[in-house]
């Protein structure tokens, strides 16, 4: 699979090579006189259409339920900062072997959300991530922690997460990047993050509604983090942000 790379310094001749740009007025009033092009998808959330063929392929994508139809030139496509994945090896060991019966898996890319996973379609790409650019230039790293965990489903409640979340103190830094996040969302007439943002990272999943047998288990999994973390508190450096779409990987460097 081949990752294509361009952080915030790449050269705009790279990406600037057709007329893509998106509509530069950001109020929902002027996006709604703005007409859409009919290549741009809106994420549906759930899978109604009945005269559509959805075939999903779970064990292509750790038994996660797609929820859009895969379609040749729609793009799988989220924005998210990455975070080093070899953090929580461990406390992911012990709580799998702990909660052996739930079949926790471990999140193989440790990342904070910044968007839904929106459908775009490939010809949009490269002046989706301009304007992601755009938004980001010269922004300054900045550093968070997480002490707190929380359960999480999905909406569709197909699956479950442990996560670590954002302490309340960093919310607001998080949250002016998200700002910009959805106001490019808008502009590209694609669903925007959830109302009540909880910025989060999320280590381990499992299959299914299982948020209430984990909140009743949340002291013993308290416990046994405790037991392995010299500091209850994990810092994270936010120093670039990412955005994937499909095979695609763009990097962002903060200041
Ligand atoms: P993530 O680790 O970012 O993929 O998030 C795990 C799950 O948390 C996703 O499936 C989200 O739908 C879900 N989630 C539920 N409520 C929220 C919320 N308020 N903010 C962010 N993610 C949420």
């Amino acid at each position: 699979m081949s990752l294509v790379n361009y952080d915030s310094s790449t050269s705009e001749s790279d990406i600037d090579n057709k007329d893509l740009s998106p509509p530069t007025k950001k109020s929902k009033q002027s996006l709604q006189r703005f007409q859409l092009p009919v290549s741009i998808l809106k994420f549906s959330g759930t899978k109604n259409v009945t005269d559509d063929v959805v075939i999903d392929e779970p064990e292509k994508h750790d038994g996660r339920i797609r929820n859009f139809k895969h379609e040749r030139g729609n793009w799988a496509t989220y924005i998210y900062v990455p975070v080093n994945s070899s953090l929580l090896d461990e406390v992911q060991q012990q709580l799998q072997f702990a909660f052996k019966s739930l079949e926790l898996q471990t999140t193989n890319d440790l990342h904070i959300s910044l968007s839904r996973t929106v459908v775009l379609q490939y010809h949009l790409i490269d002046s989706f991530v301009k304007s992601l650019k755009t938004h980001f230039t010269n922004w300054s790293s900045f550093t968070v922690s997480l002490r707190d965990l929380k359960i999480y489903s999905n909406e569709e409640k197909t699956r479950t997460f442990i996560a670590y979340v954002v302490d309340s103190f960093y919310f607001e830094k998080l949250y002016h990047l998200l700002l910009k996040v959805d106001s490019v969302m808008e502009d590209y007439g694609l669903p925007i993050f959830y109302d009540d943002p909880s910025f989060h990272i999320s280590f381990l999943w499992c299959l299914g509604d299982k948020v209430d047998v984990l909140n009743s288990n949340l002291k013993k999994i308290l416990d046994i983090l405790s037991q392995n973390n010299d500091s209850d508190i994990l810092k994270i450096k936010i120093n670039e942000l990412k955005c994937k779409s499909g095979n695609k990987e763009f990097t962002f460097k903060l200041k």
